[in-house]
């Protein structure tokens, strides 16, 4: 497999090289807003590690991202008074992988609302700060 790429978008977010509506952190994960949501809220669970994707990361470190993606996902479900959530995460190009830091992909749904397609609609720098503000508030009240 390839190696990973200490480069990679992620990876500058996770060094504050670059910017990311944060809305969860510890020392083994980070959660923060995707920037071309699919749905309102649309947020991404990586491991601080380096982790290419699934087929690499350490079992542990998958394990932690899962529970962090479980709290965002009840989060997500009061601040946008949800219906259901829905969870991707992709690994390599033929799995459907753009960025090469393993992420899950925990994402609010409501009753008969389609995604929107990938890579469609960016979102407004107001839009992700407001949407980051709730689940940041729905968190402190899990
Ligand atoms: P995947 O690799 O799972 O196919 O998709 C990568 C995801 O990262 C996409 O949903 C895309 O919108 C998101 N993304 C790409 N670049 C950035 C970025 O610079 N910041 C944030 N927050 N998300 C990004």
């Amino acid at each position: 497999m390839t190696a990973y790429d200490p480069n990679n978008i992620f990876a500058k977010i996770l060094r504050g090289e670059l910017p990311a509506h944060r809305v969860y952190e510890d020392d083994r994960a980070l959660a923060f807003l995707d920037i071309m949501p699919r749905a309102a809220g649309h947020t991404l669970v990586i491991p601080k590690n380096p982790a290419r994707n699934l087929l690499d990361v350490d079992p542990a470190d998958l394990g932690h991202v899962a529970t962090v993606a479980q709290r965002i996902a009840r989060a997500q479900m009061k601040a946008f008074a949800a219906d259901g959530i829905t969870l991707q995460q992709f690994n390599e190009t033929a799995g459907g992988q753009v960025v090469f830091h393993l992420h899950v992909h925990v994402i609010p749904r409501h009753d008969g609302v389609a995604l929107r397609p990938p890579a469609t609609y960016k979102a407004s720098q107001d839009e992700l700060a407001a949407a980051a503000d709730k689940i940041r508030d729905a968190l402190k009240n899990l």
